[in-house]
């Protein structure tokens, strides 16, 4: 059985909708749909979500919002009408408006999208609505409560064979809506999946699914058939994005597959994220590259610093003190650097190394800005002998030097600094290093 999430841009209108029902229609195992609000339609658009934020700050700041509250009513009308739908919308948003003016939350205002493309799509597949402020349960502070939710999804699904939940929100105990952040029907498809135990998760977006490589750097970058949820987690830790990253976490702790698919294009079988992957022969080496630019990198040496009980302790406690967080800590003996994001560091870099000095008093402490981390990630790196080599040959013989190097002990994931103005060049040295072979 299949959870299927279809985003915004797979919905954005009623072309989309019959694609939608096309890919519903063609496996019969696709009983639980999972939606997002309307997207745009084209550049220049606007997303139903964010047009009823705008309704919201207009009502919290005392302005009239009900052109804003028309066009998006208009967008769901011509849908319905171009599908032959027969719906009234009139009463929904009516509510919607006096819930407004009666001062409803932001959260409340933006599930709406959801709500009301949950209604739509249920009709025009002749499936059940459930609404998702009974199934998806939050706590008073807004955090959601997965053992709850996958409760209540699991009993209130048993007796349906085939439903829509609407994605992005869900409610507190007492009936007040809560949503996820931003793109989070993708979590609400994954709490779907976990709780009727879906053979597969497939999430439907516009892309076809994960690439090697950024395709702004690479533009023909090919796409990931296969890749671990470890995999995954480290490439978008490193920038790489099509899914929320919390949608992960349900699916992967049930051992439910992934599957990436694009809606215009539905015969490609996109990306297959899993729990363990095998690794085949006509597999790369590495998975995949991901990286980013703005960070900094505090060396701090001291002859000797191995043999200080507590000295890499103390090096980030002067961190933390200031509340900047460290993403890597390269070290050798008698150095060692803290890899942090530029922009968190700046504020505060002059107490930070301030307070370096006087908890561990360095022989010298230097700041390297402008630097650009770049993950090379793959599960087959265990099982070729020499990638570090090749990698750091790639990356040299375009003249570029490394500034720093980590390689996590998995052997998943080598981590390599350079300068900002090199990191694309050195994306592509190792996508032709380890690819195009
Ligand atoms: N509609 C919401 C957003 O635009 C949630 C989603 O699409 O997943 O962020």
């Amino acid at each position: 059985m299949i959870v299927a999430k279809f985003g915004g841009s797979s919905l954005a209108d009623a072309a989309q909708f019959v694609k939608v029902k096309d890919i519903v229609r063609a496996n019969n195992e696709r009983k639980y749909i999972v939606p997002s609000a309307p997207g745009k339609r084209g550049a220049g658009d606007d997303k139903i979500t964010d047009l009823l934020y705008a309704c919201f700050d207009a009502a919290n700041n005392g302005k009239s919002f009900r052109h804003v509250l028309e066009r998006i009513q208009a967008r769901y009308v011509e849908i319905a009408e171009e599908l032959g739908i027969e719906m009234d919308f009139s009463p929904e948003f009516a509510a919607i408006e006096q819930a407004l003016k009666n001062g409803a939350s932001r959260e409340y205002a933006a599930s709406r999208g959801e709500y009301l493309n949950g209604k739509l799509l249920a009709k025009y597949l002749d499936f059940p609505f459930v609404d998702a402020a009974e199934v998806i349960r939050f706590t008073r502070d807004g955090r959601l409560m997965e053992e709850e939710t996958n409760a209540l999804i699991a009993s209130r699904l048993k007796g349906l064979p085939r439903a829509v939940i609407p994605g992005f929100y869900g409610a507190e105990e007492d009936g007040t809506v809560r949503t996820f952040s931003r793109g989070g029907s993708d979590v609400s498809g994954a709490l779907v999946a976990r709780a009727v135990n879906a053979d597969i998760y497939e999430n439907w977006t516009d892309v076809t699914g994960f690439r090697m490589a950024d395709p702004r750097i690479v533009p023909d970058a090919q796409y990931i058939a296969t890749i671990t949820y470890r995999e995954l987690r480290e490439l978008s830790y490193m920038g790489a994005t099509v899914l929320h990253e919390e949608a992960v976490f349900p699916v992967r702790k049930a051992g439910i597959p992934t599957n990436i698919r694009n809606t215009n294009d539905p015969k490609h079988p996109g990306t297959m994220i899993r729990a363990n992957a095998g690794q085949d022969e006509t597999m790369h080496t590495i998975t995949g590259i991901a990286g980013h630019k703005g960070f900094s990198i505090v060396s701090v040496e001291k002859d000797m610093m191995n043999a200080e009980l507590g000295f890499g302790r103390r090096v980030l406690q002067a961190f933390e003190e200031y509340g900047v967080s460290f993403e890597h800590l390269p070290t050798g003996i008698d150095t060692m650097c803290v890899v942090v994001h530029e922009k968190e560091l700046k504020p505060h870099q002059e107490e930070v190394i301030r307070r370096i000095c006087e908890l561990v008093n360095p022989d010298q402490v230097t700041v390297h800005d402008h630097l650009a981390l770049i993950a090379t990630v793959g599960r087959g790196m265990v099982r070729n002998f020499g990638t570090a080599a090749r990698l750091f040959t790639a990356i040299s013989s375009q003249g570029i030097s490394i500034r720093t190097i980590d390689q996590g002990s998995s052997e998943l994931n080598i981590i390599v600094g350079v300068d900002e103005d090199d990191f694309e060049n050195a994306v592509k040295a190792i996508y032709d290093t380890f690819v195009r072979i």
